[in-house]
């Protein structure tokens, strides 16, 4: 039987300078399986920066990032992308779907970038939209869809390859209040299940919903740290 790691994400002083400008100063974290982690702070505290770190999609100027027992810091950008592809889930604040593509071709896409056969691709996208409530509008193009639609079709292409961690930055940005709890419970629902989540949002209400464990950013830095139990979940 295969060991899974305990330790899903690892950042050790990890620092990120753009010019003058140090988005991470020195941040050490570590998230294990199953957690669900809400990270908290003022606009430009370096909250996207983190999650950049952590999906591989930026490199920090110091410390050292391990994602899934994998060392991000040295890797070349072709296994990044691949790495990124395999074990992490994105969901985005505005959806990031593709406007010529069906609901459901979106997700199987995802399928289809790791080598899933096209038939196997869209099973496994039809289940999950069918999960996540959505499974009516398989064949609509994301124009037609609302903004709870839109971010169910992007949490089930996020899920589609059975991320070793789901991300999601500020996902409930763009929605209305209802659909934006739609969507918080459904990644608590998520993580109940097992799924290990990253969680950045503006909404402490929201946060506390769905999290295990709070982190403040300021200025580059964590500020602190809460745990469960709180009164909201
Ligand atoms: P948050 O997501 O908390 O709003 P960010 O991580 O986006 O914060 O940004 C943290 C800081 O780093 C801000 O001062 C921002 O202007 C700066 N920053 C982020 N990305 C870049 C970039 N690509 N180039 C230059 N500065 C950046
Ligand atoms: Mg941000």
């Amino acid at each position: 039987m295969e060991r899974r790691e305990e330790t899903v994400v690892r950042l050790d002083a990890v620092r990120k300078a753009y010019g003058d400008v140090a988005a991470l100063d020195g941040v050490t974290l570590e998230i294990r399986r199953g957690e669900a982690v809400a990270v908290m702070g003022p606009s430009g505290s370096g909250k996207s920066t983190l999650l950049n770190m952590v999906a591989g999609l930026d490199r920090p100027t110091a410390g050292t990032v391990t994602v899934d027992g994998e060392d991000l810091t040295g890797m070349r950008e072709a296994a990044l992308a691949r790495f990124r592809r395999r074990r992490i889930g994105m969901v985005f604040q505005f959806f990031n779907l593709l406007d010529d593509l069906p609901a459901l071709e979106n997700v199987a896409l995802a399928a289809r970038l790791v080598g899933v056969p096209a038939r196997k691709a869209r099973a496994r996208a039809l289940e999950l939209l069918d999960e996540l409530g959505v499974a009516d509008r398989s064949d609509a193009y994301p124009a037609v869809l609302s903004g709870g639609e839109r971010q169910r079709v992007g949490v089930a292409r996020a899920l589609v390859n059975g991320p070793a961690l789901l991300l999601a930055d500020e996902p409930t940005g763009a929605l209305d209040s209802r659909n934006g709890e739609q969507v918080v419970d459904l990644l608590l629902e998520l993580n109940r299940k097992g799924q290990t989540l990253l969680l950045v949002t503006h909404d402490e209400r929201l946060a506390a919903r769905c999290a295990t464990r709070l982190v403040d950013f300021v200025d580059g830095r964590i500020e602190r740290e809460r745990s469960e139990p709180w009164s909201v979940r």
